[in-house]
């Protein structure tokens, strides 16, 4: 009797230490997509190696060039996809209609830079978007302004950004797309070759069914991924778009300066 009492103490021990073991790891996972089928940014594992430092708390980071891993029942794995500076056209259509599915199911999605010269024949992704790239200026500091610091993205920015970039303009205003919320403009004044017209936004949000999408234009360059200010802003548009968000915190914002 003894025995089986020992038994039975043993084997609960282990179910309970699997257990504790199982909580542990089950983080939320994100993806990170790398595809190009056009210009390939020399900064992608610069983007790559950021996206999981900044998530290494919050999430398990997986990253991929592979198409193939775009179908519903692996993209079901996911709280959020992330575009790192993809180009052209990446998924085939089986493939867009398992990454659609996953977004307006509730899926994440982040957009980094080149996620707007991704697939731009694709008009679903054109809407998600919200934007698709037409061109940039060459490399140059400019003034972001930011328009809305009640997201979590944007809290922690200053109201007037300087930083250096690969400003990209776009074929449409995003602002003028429904469901866009931008977050940030270029200030055209601030840098050659705005190209739209002084109404530049440069980063932006928006619902897809259950899903959000969120984008930001910066991240070019490889010291892009090394700006503390940037990384953070990364880190908390991803998270958003995963809904791991923790809520914005508004004595944060009330205790920025203008720079
Ligand atoms: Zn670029």
């Amino acid at each position: 009797m003894l025995r089986v009492a020992i038994s039975w103490v043993f084997i609960f021990g282990i179910a309970f230490i699997a257990g504790t073991a199982d909580d542990s790891v089950a983080k939320p996972r994100i993806l990170v997509f790398t595809k190009t089928a056009a210009f390939h940014h020399d900064s992608i594992p610069d983007g790559i190696k950021c996206v999981r430092e900044i998530l290494a708390q919050d999430a398990d980071v997986d990253q991929t060039e592979d198409n193939t891993l775009f179908t519903q029942e692996n993209l079901s794995k996911y709280r959020a996809v992330v575009f790192l500076s993809t180009t052209g056209d990446v998924l085939d259509d089986a493939q867009q209609r398992a990454f659609q599915g996953f977004i307006e199911s509730g899926g994440g999605f982040a957009g980094i830079h080149a996620a707007s010269d991704t697939e731009h024949d694709w008009a679903w992704y054109d809407e998600m978007i919200g934007a698709h790239f037409a061109g940039h200026p060459a490399i140059q500091q400019a003034v972001v302004i930011v328009e809305d610091r009640s997201h979590c993205s944007t809290q922690m920015l200053p109201e007037k950004w300087q930083r250096t970039d690969e400003w990209y303009r776009f074929k449409r205003n995003p602002r003028k797309v429904d469901g866009i919320h931008v977050l940030a403009r270029l200030d055209e004044s601030t840098f050659e070759g705005g190209g739209m017209d002084g109404d530049h936004p440069c980063m932006w949000w928006r619902d897809m069914k259950s899903g959000h999408c969120w984008y930001t234009a910066g991240g070019h360059t490889k010291e892009s991924f090394a700006d503390p200010l940037f990384r953070e802003h990364l880190k908390q548009g991803i998270l958003w778009a995963a809904k791991l968000e923790k809520p914005v915190k508004s004595a944060t914002i009330q205790s920025k300066t203008v720079q």
